[in-house]
């Protein structure tokens, strides 16, 4: 496939978004105009779009390794985490009177801001567990805090901002032995990484389908059937009672065949971008004095590269990048006029000084060993010029 360049602009934001594969467009067109069926309906019509949702329940199931009535879709990988938390929250409280969540620090906002709203709405309890100064959490820490009366517990698997991978097994395993619930944000950990649930004993598990090349618009809750949630949006029966609303049925036959391609080009797709990542991370602490790796060095994203430059403002140097044709990020993308630095580099301990300077490189399918040089060749100078800029 090919992605349209923007006028010649060179894409390093796979972690924000990724372009939507065409084989995955072609799958998901019929399903439109020529099988609109409401999957719901008795007759033919119905039938025919029921089929092509529960075939595509069956391929995440079998990749999730998971029965297919644990497979809930949603519009998003947000709405997954929305429902799973509180979804957890509400049905814990209902049944043994549970108020206390925890979480980490370094959570998507759609995990920390629903968590924000359980605890000012709702009356719930919000903890943030300690993460390292990579944003990595310790399960030693959650076996601490877990209380009786925790409700869920919620750590991402791999960091949208900074790239670094959580050991979600050994968390899982320890709120397994106390019977609490567990979530997992997987939305950027699902182009990369295993999404077995057994492996990761996981009892949650989030997933958007347009960072592994499907549409934007639609994602899915893996629910352990032993684990009850609250239904969120309620109406009809779908989603087997837990996610009411007429089905999408072409983003659904979308995500299912993006996440076999995606699975079934992963390793391809790793030795892709993992020695150009390594390039990035060498060439850019090696040549760009006051700068800092953010992250794990070693267990992040093979993908994802990301910095913080001290003394820089971050969006300044955005836009100058973009006028240069490189479309980069920040890390987070909803930070726009934001003067505040992000939460997740406060978490790891960055002052502002070098926490508003921060840049996230991410790598995907068309990447390349000539961008990549291109970007290095032009931004340590770049770096240079924004830093004579701010006065001392
Ligand atoms: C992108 C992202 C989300 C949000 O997913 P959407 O499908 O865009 O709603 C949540 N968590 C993480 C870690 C993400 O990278």
């Amino acid at each position: 496939m090919k992605i349209n360049n923007a006028g010649g602009k060179i894409y390093f934001d796979y972690a924000a978004t990724t372009p939507c594969d065409p084989r995955v467009v072609d799958k998901m067109m019929p399903y439109f105009s020529q099988h609109f069926g409401n999957p719901s309906s008795i007759h033919s019509f119905g039938q025919m779009a029921d089929y092509a949702v529960e075939e595509s329940r069956q391929t995440v199931s079998e990749i999730l390794n998971c029965s297919f009535d644990e497979i809930i879709f949603t519009s998003c990988g947000t709405e997954s985490d929305n429902l799973a938390l509180r979804g957890a929250a509400f049905q814990q409280r209902l049944a043994r009177d549970a108020n206390h969540i925890l979480i980490s620090p370094v959570e998507h906002h759609a995990v920390l801001n629903t968590a924000q709203q359980l605890a000012d709405i709702h009356g719930f309890e919000v903890e943030f567990l300690p993460v390292d100064n990579f944003g990595i959490v310790n399960p030693d820490d959650v076996k601490k805090k877990l209380r009786k009366d925790t409700a869920v517990v919620s750590v991402v698997y791999a960091n949208n901002e900074i790239g670094s991978i959580n050991p979600i097994s050994s968390i899982g395993a320890v709120c397994r032995s106390h019977n609490i619930p567990f979530h997992t944000d997987a939305v950027q950990a699902g182009a990369f990484l295993t999404l077995n649930v057994e492996d990761l004993n996981v009892d949650l598990l989030s997933l958007g389908a347009h960072k592994f090349y499907g549409p934007k618009g639609v994602g899915v809750l893996f629910k352990r059937k032993s684990t009850s949630i609250v239904p969120i949006q309620s109406g009809g029966g779908q989603e087997f009672k837990f996610r009411a609303g007429t089905h999408n049925v072409p983003l659904i036959v979308g995500i299912a065949e993006a996440l076999r391609i995606s699975l079934f080009e992963q390793s391809n797709r790793i030795d892709l971008v993992r020695p150009l990542r390594d390039r990035l991370i060498e060439i850019i602490l090696s040549s760009i004095p006051e700068t800092k790796l953010t992250g794990h060095p070693i267990n992040r994203l093979p993908n994802h590269a990301s910095f913080v430059f001290k003394g820089v403002d971050g969006n300044h140097l955005l836009m100058v990048l973009d006028s240069r044709g490189f479309a980069c990020s920040s890390g987070s993308a909803c930070r726009v006029g934001d003067p505040h630095p992000s939460e997740v580099l406060t978490a790891i301990g960055l002052d502002p000084e070098w926490a508003l300077g921060s840049l996230r490189i991410s790598l995907g399918a068309f990447s390349n060993l000539h961008d990549t040089q291109s970007l290095l060749d032009k931004l340590p100078s770049l770096i240079q010029s924004l830093r004579k800029l701010t006065p001392e």
